[in-house]
This record gives structure tokens, C-alpha cells and sequence, in this order.
């Protein structure tokens, strides 16, 4: 059999972006020994890209803001569909979050009084995002990497794990390879947290970077995890569209937040006419009240551009549909007429240095032209409220790749402080379940030999296919038939794409060495990209309405019928399949709160 080196950990974590660094060093507070796999280097996870803020409720530019308003915003940013816990939980902690990263050294902008400053974003009632200029996640990053590595955390750097491994239906480890060797590892572990992101890479135009594959999501499936709302893909409104060298490339909601407005090809601001009815009268309904809101003015509405991302997703694919579009399909986004270029560079630096230098675009001196991008999964490995373990015994999951919290659609700022809250609940219950074993189980030999053999299968394809060219069609086809807008026959349609994907990635090819090998690790990729797309199209396919992050052609409005319900994904005899599940009941009290309009004490 070929070789392959064992380490054990008592809690592996898989992915180390922020959810990882998080539950790692949870589960170290408790004296666990802990390894962490990364498909990238440490500090490279995609979180070290996000840019407009961390939310909570710190209260420190509108002292009214509190965990309940947050609560409320957050439910209803997710059509009412999130797990109640969950956002209980979470708007309750994430202030203390926040604040412990400061303590281990984060630096925040500050209030002109010297706290942490709080800037706006869409669906949050009362400016809320802890923010580093743009740069949020690289600061948040480089915090909890040195608090962990602190720690002793043991690191697997350029680590991609392809498959979790079984004792009965409990997993007791985890399988993968080096990518700069080749080499194969094994994991022995008493508990695994899956924190391995989001799964945007199986669209054409995505804001994720390269290792958000889905890949987590995959895994936890095919050892029989339960998802849960996989068809709510969040689509931001602002990805930049042209020129192409910086499509999919994400505009933060901040360009909004610090005064942008989005304009149609007659120069009209068109989000004047997209409020949503359950959004009446919370917006400004003038260009001079939206700038009154801008400039502090307690008494005005906020600007209609500062909806929930959904809402101006949609009314940008309204607006080229009807012909009022960008010339390259989108809409603009000037900032360059509201503000002076110092502001601009001062509050959105990255904004600024990146488009000049990727694109030669000056975004002091000219709009961006913008649209819809794949960006954030809302659903994902179904968890228990409390201690985010999945319906896998020893499987816990957090972060992007774990659902239940955003519902139908996740607010800005909200991923940041998820990762924080569940990362360290993971962490923690993790910990606790595998203090309970007192020794490793055995891996099972014929299940490693399986391993072995998938992963060197590529290499023997000599007449087998690139696999490339299937990911690429994988990327095209989803974009077209399940993106933004979704309809019937087009999800059938990818269904059977889907399918016939599936049988041409048995034969993917690779040729060559096992040290840093794009087609072959591509060739890996696939099998978990596919598994994870059907997810996502079953789950659209059986949602026949519109609701936050997915709208469908054909069944246009909300439906009373499934405003209650959850949809699982859940493999039963190798086969993935669609169920749905009644929502758990929200105590009267917090219903109150859940549908209080206003500020909320
Ligand atoms: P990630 O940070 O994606 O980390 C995943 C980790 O898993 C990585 O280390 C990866 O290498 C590893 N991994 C994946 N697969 C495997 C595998 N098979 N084996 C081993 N390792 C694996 N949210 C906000 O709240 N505020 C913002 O301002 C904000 N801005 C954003 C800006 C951009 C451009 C984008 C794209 C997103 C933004 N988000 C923002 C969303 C937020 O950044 C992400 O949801 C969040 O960072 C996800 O963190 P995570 O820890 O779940 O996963």
C-alpha cells in the first residue's frame, strides 16, 4: 500500500480561516491537543479578504443599539427562516467576542472618543460594523493567528483533506494530502470542527477566493451530515463586472455605507423605487434625507441603497432587464461625485488601491460598473444551536460552512461575528467530546485503502479527461441555471448536467508529479464541488418561491406555505435527497422582540 504519515490530535479543525482560528483556540483553553489542516498557508483563508466590517452590538455610536435590535435586524435580513437559538446566541455574545479581540491585540478605527467606531451596513437598523479601514479580515486574521499560534496549535499548512473518516457512523478521523509534496497524511482525532468556508468557486462569478470549493460541505454529507437551506445563496449586488480583469471582485457594501449610491444608464437612483413593502417607511424616501441620514441626522431614514443585499440584487437584474442597464449588464456605483478623493482613500483604501493597480480605475474620479456576484452560502452543515455538533456523532461544524444562523439571507458584518460566536462554541464542544474518549480509535485500513486509491486514480486515466474543462463547465452551467434568477426547467436541467458532470469526473485525468499539481488537485476538487452543487440545485428545485437569497422566475412571491420550513439535504443509500423540516417554534418573547419595529430597549 502506498505510504502515509498518522499524527492524532484530540480535536482536529479543518480550515483555518477565521471560524478555525477561533474554535482552535477554544478547544486549546480547555487542554486539548489540537491540529489544524489548511488548504492554504496560515493567514491566507478567505476571511483574510473580507472587508466592510465585524457586527455587534457594541452600542458605541448609537447607544440604543443593543443585542436585541440586532436579533430582530437579523431575523428579518433572513425572512424569518434562521434558527432563533442561533441568532440568540449570537447577537447576545458577539459584543464580548469583539471586544476579546481587542484585548488580544486588534486595532479598530475609533470614535472620535476613543472607542471602537461602528460604521453602517445594509439591514442593520444602527451602525454596528466594527471596522480596520477595509481591511477587517486581515486585521481579525492576524489576531487570532497569533493568539493560536501562541497556543501551540499544530498547523497543516497546504493541507487538503478529501475525505472524513468513519468508526460506525461517528468519525473518528480524517484523510488528505500534502499539496506542496504530494505526500499522503492521515488524522486520527477524537473530534473534528469543519471550518472550511464557503462554496462560491462553483459559480462562473464569485468574490470567493480559489479554496472555497464547498469542500466542507461535502465532506460532513458524504458521512451522512444533514445540510439545511442549501438552496439560499447569497448573490452581492456589487461585484464588479467590468473590465473583466477584475470580475466577480467585490465593491464592499461600504462604498454605500460611506455615501455611494447606485445609478441606472438614464442617471436615475433607481433604489427609490425598490423598497419592499416589509421595508415601508424605514427608508428615506428623498436624495436630501438619505443625506441628512449620511451627515447624522437622528430624525431622517437611512438611503434605500442600504437594503438587505438581496433586495439590491434584484433590483439591479431589474433594472437590465428593463433595459436601464450598464452597457456590460449591471448598474454604477459612484462615489466619486458624493465624496472628495482624500475621504475615499482614507475610508476605503483597498477599494481604491485595488481597482488602480488590477484595473488602472480610478474609483476618486469615476463610477463603478457593478452587478450580481456569488458570494455567500447561507446554508450549510446543519448544527445544534448550542454546540454546533452535526448529526454526525464527534462532527462539529462553524463559520460559513455551518447553517441555520443567516436564514434566508445573511446581513453584511454578520459572517465576521458568526465565526467568532460559533467558532468558539465549536471550539469548546469539541473539546468537551473528546475529552470524554480516552484513546484514539483505530483507523480502518481497507477504508485508508479506499482513500489511497481514489486519490491516485487520476494518475492511471491516461486516456481520461481534464479536468479542467469539467470544472469550468461545472462553474458555466451552474451560473446559468441556478445564479440569481432560478426557474423550473433549468434547474431539472442541472440536475442532469450535474449527473453527467459526476460520470466524466470518475475520469479525470492527471499526468505528471504529486508536488504542486494543479490538474490533479482539480481532479480531487471535483467529486466534493459536485456533491455539494447537487445539494444546492435539489434544494432550489424544491423551494417553489421567492424568499432573501433565492428567487425564482417562475414562483415570484414568498409562500406562505414554506415561510415555516427548513429544507434538509441528506444522503440515504448513496443517493442525496431533499426533505423539509418545521421550523422551531420562537418563545412569545422573543417574538416580540423578532417583530418590534424601531430601536427596541
Ligand atoms: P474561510 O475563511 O473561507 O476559511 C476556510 C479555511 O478552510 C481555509 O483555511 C481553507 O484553506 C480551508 N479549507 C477549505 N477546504 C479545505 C479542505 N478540503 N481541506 C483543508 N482545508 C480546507 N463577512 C463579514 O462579516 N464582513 C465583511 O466585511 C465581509 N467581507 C467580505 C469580503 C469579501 C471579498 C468576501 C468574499 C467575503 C466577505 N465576508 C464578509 C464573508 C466572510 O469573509 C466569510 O464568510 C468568512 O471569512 C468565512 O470564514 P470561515 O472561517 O468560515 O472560512
Amino acid at each position: 500500500m502506498e505510504r502515509y504519515e498518522t499524527f492524532e490530535y484530540d480535536v482536529l479543525v479543518v480550515g483555518a480561516g477565521g471560524s478555525g482560528l477561533r474554535a482552535a483556540i477554544a478547544a486549546m483553553e480547555q487542554g486539548a491537543r489540537v491540529g489544524m489542516v489548511s488548504k492554504s498557508l496560515l493567514g491566507k483563508a478567505h476571511t483574510v479578504m473580507a472587508e466592510g466590517g465585524v457586527a455587534a452590538a457594541l452600542g458605541n455610536v448609537r447607544p440604543e443599539d443593543n443585542w436585541k435590535v440586532h436579533f430582530r435586524d437579523t431575523l428579518k435580513g433572513g425572512g424569518m427562516l434562521n434558527n432563533w437559538k442561533m441568532v440568540q446566541n449570537y447577537a447576545q455574545e458577539a459584543p464580548e467576542r469583539v471586544l476579546e479581540l481587542e484585548r488580544w491585540g486588534a486595532v479598530f478605527d475609533r470614535t472620535p472618543d476613543g472607542r471602537i467606531n461602528q460604521r453602517n451596513f445594509g439591514g442593520h437598523f444602527f451602525p454596528r460594523l466594527a471596522h480596520v479601514g477595509d481591511r477587517t479580515g486581515l486585521e481579525m486574521i492576524r489576531t487570532l493567528q497569533d493568539q493560536a499560534v501562541k497556543m501551540g496549535v499544530n498547523v497543516h499548512m497546504e493541507t487538503t483533506i478529501t475525505r472524513l473518516l468513519q468508526e460506525g457512523s461517528a468519525v473518528n478521523g480524517a484523510f488528505g494530502f500534502d499539496r506542496r509534496s504530494g505526500k499522503f497524511l492521515a488524522f486520527k482525532a477524537k473530534a473534528i470542527v469543519i471550518a472550511t468556508g464557503g462554496l462560491g468557486r462553483i459559480y462562473k462569478i464569485t468574490s470567493n477566493s480559489w479554496e472555497c470549493t464547498g469542500d466542507g460541505f461535502a465532506l460532513a454529507s458524504m458521512v451522512g451530515a444533514d445540510l439545511i437551506d442549501m438552496e439560499f445563496i447569497q448573490f452581492h449586488p456589487t461585484g464588479m463586472i467590468w473590465p473583466t480583469g477584475v470580475m466577480g471582485i467585490l465593491v464592499t457594501e461600504g462604498v454605500r455605507g460611506e455615501g455611494g449610491v447606485l445609478k441606472n444608464n438614464q442617471g436615475k437612483r433607481f433604489m427609490f423605487d425598490n423598497v419592499p413593502d416589509r421595508y415601508k417607511g424605514e427608508f428615506a424616501e428623498t436624495e436630501e434625507e438619505a443625506d441628512r441620514w449620511l451627515e447624522g441626522d437622528r430624525e431622517a431614514r437611512r438611503p434605500p441603497e442600504l437594503l438587505t443585499r438581496d433586495v439590491v440584487a434584484r433590483a439591479i437584474r431589474m433594472e437590465v432587464n428593463e433595459g436601464r442597464g450598464s452597457p456590460h449588464g449591471g448598474a454604477y456605483l459612484d462615489i466619486a461625485s458624493r465624496r472628495s478623493a482624500d475621504y475615499i482613500k482614507k475610508k476605503l483604501p483597498s477599494m481604491y488601491h485595488q481597482f488602480m493597480k488590477l484595473a488602472n480605475l480610478d474609483i476618486t474620479k469615476e463610477p463603478m460598473e457593478v452587478g450580481p456576484t456569488s458570494h455567500y452560502m447561507m446554508g450549510g452543515i446543519k448544527v445544534d444551536p448550542d454546540s454546533q455538533a452535526t448529526t454526525v456523532p464527534g462532527l462539529f461544524a462553524a463559520g460559513e460552512v455551518a447553517g441555520g444562523l443567516h436564514g434566508a439571507n445573511r446581513l453584511g458584518g454578520n459572517s465576521l461575528s458568526d465565526l467568532l460566536v460559533f467558532g468558539r462554541r465549536a471550539g469548546l464542544a469539541a473539546a468537551e467530546f473528546a475529552s470524554k474518549k480516552s484513546s484514539w480509535s483505530s483507523l480502518d485500513d481497507s477504508e485508508i485503502a479506499q482513500c489511497l486509491s481514489e486519490a491516485l486514480a487520476p494518475f492511471s486515466r491516461a486516456q481520461g479527461e481534464n479536468p479542467f474543462a469539467i470544472m469550468q463547465d461545472l462553474r458555466n452551467s451552474m451560473q446559468k441555471n441556478a445564479g440569481i434568477m432560478r426557474v423550473e426547467d433549468e434547474l431539472n436541467e442541472q440536475l442532469d448536467i450535474i449527473r453527467k458532470l459526476k460520470v466524466r469526473a470518475h475520469n479525470a485525468a492527471a499526468a505528471g508529479g504529486r508536488e504542486y499539481n494543479p490538474g490533479w488537485h482539480t481532479a480531487l476538487d471535483l467529486p466534493l464541488m459536485l456533491e455539494v452543487a447537487e445539494a444546492v440545485v435539489l434544494a432550489a428545485a424544491a423551494r417553489k418561491e421567492s424568499r432573501g437569497g433565492h428567487a425564482r422566475l417562475d414562483y415570484p412571491e414568498p409562500d406562505p406555505a414554506f415561510a415555516m420550513v427548513n429544507h434538509l439535504v441528506r444522503r440515504k443509500q448513496g443517493v442525496l435527497a431533499v426533505e423539509t423540516a418545521p421550523l422551531p417554534v420562537m418563545p412569545g418573547e422573543l417574538k416580540e422582540i423578532a417583530d418590534a419595529k424601531g430601536a427596541v430597549s
